[in-house]
């Protein structure tokens, strides 16, 4: 038996007056999707258990069968951990984007935050701001590494790993002051890296050279989502298979790792829209003739699509998913001749409309080429109305994965 997760990471959203009404799901062409889901179980999961925040760690970690409640330690000690970065117990892993802010006020919290993710900035052109940074803002105990595109891990030792920062892409188009790090509440060193982090950056020569080709700065360092080193009990030992992750972005490699998966990097995969969608499908295969019984892909686009309000961009994310991923991928699977089940759903919605991630329940499908059964279209609604609702995504595996 042969297990692939399709993660489509946020494509749950709702109804939209530019898609006629439709949510994403329900206007794109995925006929790969739709006639598996058509054979299979479909229904809703939890992926985010009630009062935890719906971060794609937080509901990755549920859907490889890790129960956020007790292994979720932050998104950015995964991300460090896929960076190949050593933590200490006393190191505190923060995320720390590059950010666009306007540029005109004259204080740093009057600024607005136009971008969380610097018009997705080439890793090549961050890397050389995250040096500058280190460069200008040495201290002991505290360095930034490197990550990809906009995303990046700092170090930090004995800095507050319960520190509640505000995350940068649910106050786009917002003024920053009020979402800062306080010095009133222990944040005054996280405020004074960000501040004196714009001065860094604001005229540097990477961000001169973006802005004279039209494209956006990366003129602030934000922090957020701290944490300490996790630790997850091996996935092999836990179900009994050998498994692999395909993914472009750092915290799901992380969990990966930390899992003790097989981690795949793609060439061209970016995480954004603009994703190397047929390597991944590719990669899947290619794990699975290597010997990997579980192949676990996660593609970012929907959920970038969303953050960045495109609804006809995130149509056309699931559609190349469906084309350049999942068929591929099924059509390798019958032809080996072995069972196989393929379990497809987004981690949490992350509605054009609002521009970041829900928490509410999503759509799923657990198809199993052994025994097909009478299921739905994949979409919302018809998944809903399946009435076969899952509150506990940590349990979806036991549901696919024979022992
Ligand atoms: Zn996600």
């Amino acid at each position: 038996m042969k297990y692939f997760v399709l993660i489509p990471d946020g494509m749950a959203d709702r109804k939209i007056p530019l898609l006629g009404d439709k949510t994403p799901m329900e206007a794109a062409h995925k006929p790969t999707m739709d006639m598996l889901a058509q054979k299979s179980v479909c229904g809703t999961v939890l992926n985010v258990p009630a009062g935890m925040v719906p971060e794609s760690d937080t509901a990755n970690l549920a859907i490889l069968s890790y129960d956020p409640r007790t292994y979720s330690k932050g998104r950015s000690p995964l991300e460090a951990m896929s960076l190949g970065l050593h933590m200490d117990e006393d190191d505190t892993a923060i995320r720390c984007n590059v950010v666009t802010l306007s540029e005109d006020e004259e204080n740093y919290e009057d600024r607005i935050i136009i971008d969380h993710s610097s018009g997705d900035i080439t890793t090549e052109e961050a890397a050389q701001l995250v040096a500058a940074l280190n460069e200008a803002l040495p201290m002991e105990g505290r360095k930034l590494h490197t990550g990809v595109s906009y995303r990046h891990c700092m170090l930090w030792k004995n800095a507050d790993p319960t520190y509640n920062f505000d995350r940068p892409h649910d106050h786009l188009g917002q003024r920053i002051g009020d979402f800062l790090p306080k010095a009133d509440n222990g944040g005054a060193e996280f405020l004074e890296f960000m501040k004196k982090g714009y001065d860094v950056l604001k005229d540097h020569p990477v961000n001169q050279a973006r802005k004279a080709k039209g494209l956006r700065p990366a003129n602030s360092p934000w922090l957020w989502s701290p944490g300490r080193k996790p630790a997850l009990p091996n996935f092999a030992e836990k179900w009994g298979v050998s498994g692999a992750v395909v993914c472009a972005v750092d915290l799901i490699k992380g969990i990966g790792v930390c899992a003790g998966c097989d981690v795949i990097s793609v060439e061209g995969a970016t995480g954004n829209y603009y994703t190397n969608y047929t390597g991944k499908g590719l990669a899947a295969i290619e794990a699975f003739k290597s010997g990997h019984d579980f192949v676990y892909v996660h593609v970012e686009a929907p959920d970038e699509c969303g953050h960045q309000g495109e609804a006809e961009q995130k149509v056309s994310a699931i559609e190349k998913i469906d084309a350049e991923v999942l068929a591929p991928v099924l059509a390798y699977l019958e032809s080996t001749g072995e069972d196989f089940k393929i379990l497809c759903l987004p981690d949490h919605p992350t509605p054009v409309e609002i521009r970041t991630h829900s928490p509410e329940p999503v759509p799923y499908f657990l198809y199993d080429s052994a025994k097909t059964v009478s299921g739905t279209i994949f979409t919302e609604d018809h998944c809903i109305a399946a009435d076969n609702y899952n509150p506990d995504g940590s349990t979806l595996l036991a549901d696919m994965i024979v022992r």
